[in-house]
């Protein structure tokens, strides 16, 4: 008799022919999660299992981090035998205090009792095991869940997972990520619909510090950790911010600014096989975020630009960044490469023609192509 994680799956339910596809894909993101514990994951009959760990909160902490699960449940694993399933009850009947309610599912019905029957027989059995507890079918204190499976399984209460879809399903996207509060949530978002990130930086040396760059890797080390790690292009930036600064209206700096992110990120995004880029952008937050504004950094874009947070309050941003543990890191003071050079009044309803006509004091080809060329990979 040992415990296993019994794992349920989300919305991967609602896939017709393309199920066994994702759930392939979500038993082995399990797998990949858990082997560095020395545990194994295999799917059986609608659940994941996981079993062979020492560290059972950690596996927990890993399995609710993967993408495409709804729930997991510490379970005891007994024999289809009635006798061992009262004894288990007994016991968590002893660890317990104030109100529960049994609820047994058979996915066996050759099991002899029905689940109604369980639920009854079970509910004596824990109440004779421990008289204070007391039975509330509608808003119990406890959930002592039985499912006659492969095996039966027994447990109490489920722990919420990341949901969303299994990750490597929906393709790949770069993330354009700052060192903000907003650009790793967009990823933890997309991320979650199945899509695999790997991110872009744009580092304006001198004008923003090598801590400002190791803020961003490590931002990226933590959205990584609900994947399979994530590479990080490093762009130097300087060169096109300086001859924008000096050549371009400063009205129009950060729009062009914008526009030349767009470009290189492109570029980069063929070369790293994504098919869509993805910023942190909200609608309004700032002049660059404006409707008008998003048109004029998409006019460049040839891929689909993603933009997870567009609806979000800025409130709604932060209080995900607490929940993924991004928070902290992007609050660290250094600064971004955006607010080196921000006009002091930005345009926040640019049309597309003027702001292509000021560009053109820039060799666009030539700093695309060496930004692109001097830009360096890290894996995090
Ligand atoms: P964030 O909190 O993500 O920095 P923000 O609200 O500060 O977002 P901006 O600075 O205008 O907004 O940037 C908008 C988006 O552009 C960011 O969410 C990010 O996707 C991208 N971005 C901004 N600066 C950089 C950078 N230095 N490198 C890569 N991407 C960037
Ligand atoms: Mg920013």
């Amino acid at each position: 008799m040992r415990q296993v994680l019994l794992v349920r799956y989300g919305e991967v339910h609602l896939k017709g022919q393309n199920r066994p596809y994702f759930l392939r894909r979500l038993t082995e993101n399990v797998k990949n999660a858990v082997a560095p514990l020395g545990a194994e994951a295999w799917l059986s009959d609608s659940r994941i299992y996981v079993s062979g760990m020492a560290d059972m909160d950690e596996a927990i902490r890993r399995v609710t981090r993967v993408f495409g699960l709804h729930s997991v449940s510490v379970a005891w694993e007994l024999d289809k035998d009635f006798g061992q399933i009262a004894a288990q009850c007994a016991e968590i009947a002893k660890t317990l205090s104030g109100t529960f309610k049994v609820m047994a599912r058979r996915s066996d019905k050759r099991f002899p009792m029905n689940s109604q029957e369980l639920n009854a027989e079970l509910g004596g059995v824990m109440l004779d095991s421990n008289p204070a507890l007391r039975v509330d079918v509608h808003r119990p204190d406890h959930y002592v869940s039985l499912e006659i499976r492969d095996h039966a399984y027994v447990y109490v209460g489920e722990i919420m997972a990341a949901g969303g879809l299994p990750l490597g399903t929906g393709g790949r996207a770069l993330l354009l990520l700052s060192g903000g509060i907003d650009s790793p949530v967009a990823g933890y978002q997309i991320m979650r619909r199945g899509v695999s990130v790997n991110a872009i930086h744009f580092f304006s040396f001198p004008y923003t510090s090598e801590r400002a760059k190791e803020k961003v890797l490590e931002l990226a080390r933590i959205i990584g950790e609900f994947g399979a790690g994530m590479k990080v292009y490093i762009v130097p930036f300087t060169d096109i911010q300086l001859q924008i600064h000096e050549k371009c209206p400063d009205e129009m700096g950060t729009l062009i600014m914008r526009r030349y992110m767009m470009r290189i990120a492109n570029e980069i995004a063929r070369r790293d096989n994504a098919s869509a880029l993805v910023t942190g952008e909200s609608l309004g937050q700032v002049a660059s975020q404006t409707i008008e504004a998003l048109g004029c950094t998409d006019a460049v874009a040839e891929l689909p630009v993603l933009r997870p947070l567009i609806s979000f309050d800025k409130q709604d941003i932060t209080d995900i960044a607490v929940k993924i543990g991004t928070y902290e890191t992007s609050s660290l003071p250094y600064e971004d490469c955006c607010t080196v050079f921000t006009p002091r009044h930005p345009l926040t309803r640019p049309r597309i023609a003027p702001v292509a006509a000021a560009e053109k004091a820039l060799d666009t080809e030539a700093l695309v192509r060496a930004a692109v060329e001097g830009t360096e990979e890290v894996m995090v």
